[in-house]
């Protein structure tokens, strides 16, 4: 790195765990401060506002828990605001009678909370400021000059690896320029452009990788597995239940692979609920006929754990052997697995990212199943394929993606999906109570759990928190022992459940709460993806404005696994009618796909929280619904490039796509 650093430089370098300094320039700003005076007049609430005032007072500094919040008042064209900031006490260091620059957002009533202030001239604060996220300790302002310190440097160095003929034809920028309009910005039009360059070659750059994805696949074949379909058909047929014919069809098109010439490389799209663990299961059992190796995928250890149960329940009376390792398992243990999984004595492993940890090995690994796709980076996935030669790829997903949209980001797998559920269940009713409070539900809740029956409570945070005023995993969970034991004189048994609790302890509620030892789970999201308990049919959400819309669905999916009703009450006190539009969504409608489409609608997918929910490629800059048009010609385009590969044109970026892009466990 030839650039000497300063001490919060080296921060940053190891914040976002750079390689090189150059790429501190590809982490662009999620938007921009546009700093302009607005008279005090015109301030309209949550405005984003800046002013430039004198200190009056000196600040008040108060703590709590590890955090504080410092109070002070400026004077403001003759207004007196009352500015408050977090967790930075040391502003009472300032001097009254300062002249400040404040940043924040306008609550009503005069008040402000800052979120940045400076001493500096009032004009070096007018204009536009990008704005980066930052962890704790590196002040936005340092990072901006590192960011010029980095660009002045390389700027040189940058190469344009956009092919000349499709910036032409599009009226592109050239990469340097993109990058200087996109961190220096001197108008908003200048980042309009900047964006729009940067947008189209991330576009460009996504489908050519998929193109190349497509092509290796295509020139590695692998010998077809054979395998006794008489013994699959007995196993289907000792199932306690029929597959409906979604499962059927998509089995068929997963054997179809297994028994191909063609290495499978296949998403399986289900709403939550609709049995694609069977599904892998039959295909695992197919793959153990042929005679190699599965490994089965899961992003948490209660999922492994629950995946591992079901597969030797499946497997019951045949001679498959299931085993698990995850890391929460005691070292002797894991070893005893290792070394049998390097035998070849164990057929099916489940776990999770200890599967692909370097000291895993397998005998013949012929087929990875990953649950729960989204939930794992791309890395890690091919980390795992890399463990077997020419594996059969399945992945998971339970959030069903428009088909339009999945046709150009899945555009290298083949899609089966499941659509309809089994046939015996019932619909879940959904049911939005305006309050943040169990009150105007209590006496159904406690007929239900007269009735026997489980329920899940779940909340946005673990703890009491003084800043964010939602429900706590800790304070409902005290709550409800109150009310139902002490006040309802009932017998109610009530478990917490959440993320800072150890593995084994975690485990240990699960099952318990899975063998009805207790009748009610208070929880926090953990239980969010995958959990299968037949028995819960009624799921309470606190704060249920706190989650997004796929989030929410899925949390719901937790219930109304059986052929008894299963209930789901949202409460949320907001008013907001933007989180209240999607918590009536949310009330009246039920199919997945309709959900994820409406989601991608309002939020658009360059939400960063639906996209970790669903599992869409996360595009920094690219907008899949508002830049569809664009994504398809940049498809367009990168299969011409793939076409005419030797057009001197397209070396560099296909230099710099190659080098990201080696795809593993293929040849
Ligand atoms: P998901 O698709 O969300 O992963 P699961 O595979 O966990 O769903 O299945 C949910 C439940 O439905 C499981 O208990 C499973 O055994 C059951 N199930 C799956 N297929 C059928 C079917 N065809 N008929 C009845 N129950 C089924
Ligand atoms: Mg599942």
């Amino acid at each position: 790195m030839g650039l000497k650093l300063l001490k919060t430089e080296e921060k940053i370098v190891a914040m976002l765990a750079l390689d090189k300094l150059e790429d501190l320039l590809k982490v662009y700003p999620y938007r921009y401060d546009h700093n302009e005076v607005i008279a005090f007049e015109d301030w309209k609430l949550s405005d984003k506002v800046f002013f430039n005032g004198v200190l009056l007072n000196k600040p008040r500094v108060a703590y709590f828990n590890r955090r504080s919040s410092a109070n002070f008042d400026i004077e403001y064209e003759g207004n007196i605001i009352h500015c408050r900031i977090y967790n930075r006490p040391w502003v009472n260091k300032l001097e009254v009678g300062a002249n400040i620059n404040i940043q924040g957002k306008y609550n009503g009533q005069n008040n402000v909370a800052v979120s940045n202030y400076s001493l500096t001239s009032l004009e070096d604060n007018l204009g536009l400021f990008p704005v980066y996220s930052l962890s704790a300790g590196i002040s936005i302002q340092a990072y901006r000059k590192f960011v010029k310190k980095v660009y002045d440097q390389y700027h040189h160095e940058i190469i344009d690896d956009l092919p000349n003929n499709l910036k032409a034809k599009y009226k592109l920028l050239d990469l340097k320029t993109a990058l200087k309009y996109i961190h220096f910005p001197n108008s908003l039009e200048e980042i309009t452009l900047g964006r729009r360059t940067l947008k189209y070659r991330e576009f460009l750059r996504f489908n050519l990788e998929a193109q190349l994805r497509i092509q290796d696949f295509k020139s590695h074949n692998k010998v077809p597995k054979e395998f006794d379909q008489a013994k699959l058909e007995a196993l289907i047929n000792n199932l306690d239940f029929a597959l409906t014919t979604d499962q059927r069809s998509a089995l068929d098109q997963l054997l179809g692979d297994l028994n191909s010439t063609k290495i499978m490389n296949r998403l399986l799209q289900g709403d939550v609920g609709s049995g694609k663990t069977i599904v892998a299961a039959l295909l695992i059992y197919a793959n153990y006929l042929s005679g190699s190796q599965s490994a089965f995928m899961a992003p948490t250890e209660l999922l492994a754990i629950q995946q591992e149960e079901y597969l030797k329940g499946v497997f019951k009376g045949l001679d498959v052997n299931v085993a698990s390792l995850y890391s929460a398992k005691d070292q002797k243990a894991k070893q005893a697995i290792l070394n049998a999984l390097a035998s070849g004595e164990i057929d099916v492993i489940v776990g999770t990212h200890s599967l692909f940890q370097d000291d895993t090995v397998f005998l013949d690994l012929g087929l990875v199943v990953i649950d729960e796709q989204q939930r794992f980076g791309v890395n890690q996935r091919s980390q795992l394929f890399a463990k077997g030669i020419k594996v059969d790829r399945l992945l998971m997903s339970a959030t069903p993606i428009p088909r339009t949209m999945a046709s150009v980001l899945f555009a290298d797998m083949d899609i089966s999906t499941i659509r309809e559920k089994p046939a015996y269940r019932k619909e879940i009713k959904t049911k939005l109570i305006k309050e943040n409070s169990m009150k105007p539900i209590l006496n159904e809740i406690i007929n239900h759990l007269k009735n026997g029956e489980q329920i899940y409570v779940v909340t946005p945070a673990i703890e009491d928190d003084e800043e964010v005023n939602v429900a706590s995993v800790e304070q409902i969970y005290k709550s409800l022992n109150i009310v139902f034991n002490q006040i309802e004189k009932l017998d109610v048994k009530v478990a917490s459940l959440h993320g800072k609790q150890d593995s084994d302890l975690k485990n240990q509620i699960m099952q318990d709460f899975a063998s009805g030892h207790y009748d009610v789970l208070v929880a926090t999201t953990v239980i969010e993806v995958g959990i299968d308990n037949p028995n819960a049919n009624i799921i309470v959400i606190y704060d249920a404005n706190y989650f997004g819309l796929s989030q929410l669905h899925q949390l719901r999916g937790r219930v109304g696994r059986s052929n008894k009703q299963a209930y789901a009450y949202l409460l949320s006190k907001t008013k907001d009618p933007d989180a209240l539009a999607k918590l009536e969504f949310i009330e009246s409608h039920t199919d997945g796909f309709e959900i994820s489409e409406y989601d991608l609608q309002v939020r658009g997918p360059g939400d960063v929280i639906g996209i970790r929910q669903s599992g869409i490629p996360n595009f920094i800059l690219g907008d899949l619904e508002k830049d569809k048009a664009m994504m398809e010609i940049a498809k367009t385009d990168a299969i011409e490039i793939i076409r005419v590969l030797d057009n001197p044109d397209y070396h560099d970026i296909m230099e710099s796509v190659r080098i990201k892009n080696n795809i593993e466990g293929v040849e």
